[in-house]
């Protein structure tokens, strides 16, 4: 578990708590509390239905509840008789017979005395095979103790931190013990400032970590790219549209970092459909430009193969060579594409994180585009700056995301990066009409759909996850395919899913950019980037079960031409109240940033921008949603840190990182 250390027991915290330190009325309990009761067996009966199961009936002075034990063994029988009286502890659900537990943990009075209640709330500790709760409990009790006698704890923050926080160790003992009076939902809520004396140093450490890897990195050389007038004016000129005044800006910012030789850490925030390919290009042509190599980096392969097009048809006139490295071409062709890029022939090289992960050699790589950055993560970054760069020259990097997210949190999680924004999308994009319908209303959708196809429009049809398992989406979006071809029948469609070929895929895409297919039933796989503008409707199934993030990249793919675009969002009826507030959400906006605003205060960031996998991201007590506020003061003091204070930046990493190794190593 990463614990070598007296310390990283204290810094192993809770991640969440029982109240054991009081007894409530069993008149009082409502289903889903988890609460301790006492109260005497009023009935004991073993009831024989398809097994046996043990049925207790418990009573106090204000009511009675059932408890259900459906593995006893004989003894229990005979210690759990009429007249006994039990202290428990468990969730209360709704039974058969009005509220009951299921396998409380229980313990017999005696007549006597009663055992005391807890003085704390109890905390229950991420743990590993043969580590028992108690073991955590006695562990950090006796560290805890041990802090409190010593000067064990060094807690150099609080000179510089809101006065209004706790110190470090009264922060800490709140954490592992806290008192009787305080409120689970508080605690859960982060609502205490001991919880927000700690995601304080959380953040600031992580923001450290990311500093001085900027640092690290910055330390290198990087190419000065200096701007090339003429090309530069006839790629533009070859465009068929001019660039926003949000494209311009965030070219120019880009094009100020190259004038130094110091490399470029840069991310380009923009909605989906702002137009983001197109800056990049800008970008890598400067590298081109002046005799180096630029290299895009795609999340999948269907992406990868769209911005190949896209690039031939923008550089091929200005006689710029475009490779693109995919895991489809055939040994003898792969050969002598990773020969055009050692040589230099290939100028630009576009493909998935393969074109970083195997043996490719670049002769001179001036600048490295990451697109939809979140699906790579911190740690594609740090792999970047190993791969080998000649002569301690590293190429400039720009990283582009489609989750437009708030600038603090932006801050917390990318401060290694400069962050530029395109806040504008390309005129004449009319907003995209979206309604939620139940799936009762099935006919009336594909009547829908009809219309559309009849019009010369295209169809999306997004089959989404029903359950986890990949298969059985797949097999759903076939069974959707053969369903609506039925429905159909004078309409093309197509399919796309993760089980098919990619060649196959690919063909298919490519069918339905050239308006050979009607419809594509598709699952989310094209979600990121695919643009189809004559595509102008979209059917979303089981939206209920998507978060608003994504639910906005996937609507993204319509409304990307100039007729008015729409997308229906199905779902199962009857919806939750928060399922509720997501779906309307996405019918009254289409701002992204508006909308991933709202996604991180639902489900935190780690979800939304798709690093939860790669543990990156798990704060154990920040939430960067929750904790915003911290974000400036914390900033106000990094630097000081980072310049005076090496020592102590050392120490909040190892307290707060250990499980994050790729930054510990920087
Ligand atoms: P994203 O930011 O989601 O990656 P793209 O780069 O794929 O967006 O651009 C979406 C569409 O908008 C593309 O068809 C692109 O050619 C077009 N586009 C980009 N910039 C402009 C612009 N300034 N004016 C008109 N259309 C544009
Ligand atoms: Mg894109």
């Amino acid at each position: 578990m990463n614990i070598l250390t007296i310390k990283d027991i204290l810094f192993h915290l809770p991640y969440r708590y029982q109240d054991k330190t009081r007894i409530t009325p069993i008149g009082d309990l409502r289903v889903g509390d988890k609460v301790m009761l006492e109260g005497e067996i009023i009935i004991a009966e073993e009831v024989r239905k398809s097994r046996r199961i043990l049925v207790l009936r418990l009573q106090d002075m204000t009511g009675v509840i059932s408890l259900r034990f459906f593995h006893y063994y004989p003894q229990q029988i005979v210690n759990l008789q009429v007249g006994r009286k039990l202290r428990c502890f468990g969730e209360i659900r709704a039974g058969y017979y009005g509220i009951e537990m299921v396998h409380p943990e229980y313990q017999i009075l005696s007549n006597s005395d009663a055992p005391s209640l807890e003085n704390h709330l109890t905390p229950i500790y991420p743990t590993t095979e043969g580590i028992t709760q108690r073991t955590w409990l006695q562990l950090t009790q006796q560290v805890l103790t041990l802090c409190q006698q010593e000067d064990f704890l060094l807690d150099e923050l609080t000179a510089l931190i809101p006065e209004h926080l706790p110190s470090l160790l009264e922060a800490l003992l709140f954490v592992h013990r806290p008192p009787p009076q305080i409120k689970l939902q508080d605690l859960i809520e982060g609502k205490h400032l001991a919880i927000k004396r700690l995601a304080f140093e959380e953040i600031l450490a992580h923001r450290l970590s990311l500093k001085k890897l900027r640092q690290t990195i910055r330390q290198n050389q990087a190419p000065v790219l200096t701007l090339q007038e003429q090309l530069n004016s006839n790629f533009l000129h070859n465009l068929a549209f001019e660039l926003t005044a949000a494209q311009k800006k965030v070219c120019q910012e880009i094009l100020q970092d190259f004038q130094q030789a110091i490399p470029m850490l840069r991310l380009v925030q923009g909605d989906v459909g702002s137009g983001k390919t197109v800056v990049a290009a800008v970008a890598m042509l400067q590298a081109v430009a002046n005799g180096y190599q630029a290299a895009l980096m795609a999340p999948t392969d269907i992406l990868a193969e769209q911005h190949y097009r896209n690039f031939v048809n923008w550089m091929q006139p200005l006689d710029i060579q475009v490779a693109w490295l995919a895991g489809k071409h055939k040994a003898k062709l792969r050969r002598s594409m990773l020969e055009d890029i050692a040589l230099g022939n290939a100028q630009i090289v576009i493909g998935t994180h393969a074109i970083f992960q195997e043996a490719v050699q670049f002769r001179q790589l001036g600048l490295v585009v990451i697109d939809e950055q979140h699906r790579f993560g911190v740690e594609q970054r740090l792999s970047l700056r190993d791969k080998g760069f000649k002569e301690d020259q590293i190429p400039h990097q720009l990283v582009m995301s489609a989750t437009p997210i708030p600038r603090t949190i932006a801050m917390s999680i990318y401060a290694d990066l400069d962050v530029s924004v395109i806040d504008e999308l390309p005129p004449g994009r009319k907003p995209i009409k979206t309604i939620a319908l139940a799936e009762s209303k099935r006919d009336e959708v594909i009547n829908r759909v009809a219309k559309v196809c009849e019009q010369g429009r295209q169809v999306y049809w997004v089959c989404t996850l029903i359950t986890e398992s990949e298969t059985l989406q797949c097999q759903t979006a076939e069974a959707t395919q053969v369903y609506l071809q039925q429905a159909l029948p004078n309409l093309r469609i197509g399919l796309v899913h993760g089980k098919i070929a990619p060649q196959t895929k690919e063909f298919i895409m490519q069918q339905f950019k050239q308006h050979e297919l009607d419809i594509l039933v598709a699952t989310t796989v094209i979600e990121v980037g695919v643009d189809v503008p004559n595509a102008t409707l979209m059917i979303i199934e089981n939206a209920e079960r998507l978060g608003l993030s994504q639910l906005h990249q996937l609507r993204g793919r319509v409304g990307r031409g100039a007729a008015a675009s729409f997308c229906v969002l199905m779902y199962k009826s009857p919806l939750s109240q928060s399922v509720r507030e997501r779906l309307n959400i996405m019918r009254e906006t289409s701002d992204g940033f508006k909308i991933a605003k709202k996604d991180l205060e639902l489900r935190g960031p780690g979800e939304v921008l798709g690093t939860k996998q790669t543990g990156v991201m798990t704060f154990k007590v920040a939430d960067l949603s929750r904790d915003q506020d911290l974000v400036p003061t914390i900033m106000q003091i990094e630097n000081q840190l980072l310049s005076n204070h090496p020592k102590i930046v050392e120490r909040l990493k190892q307290r707060w990182m250990v499980y994050k190794e790729k930054y510990a190593e920087v």
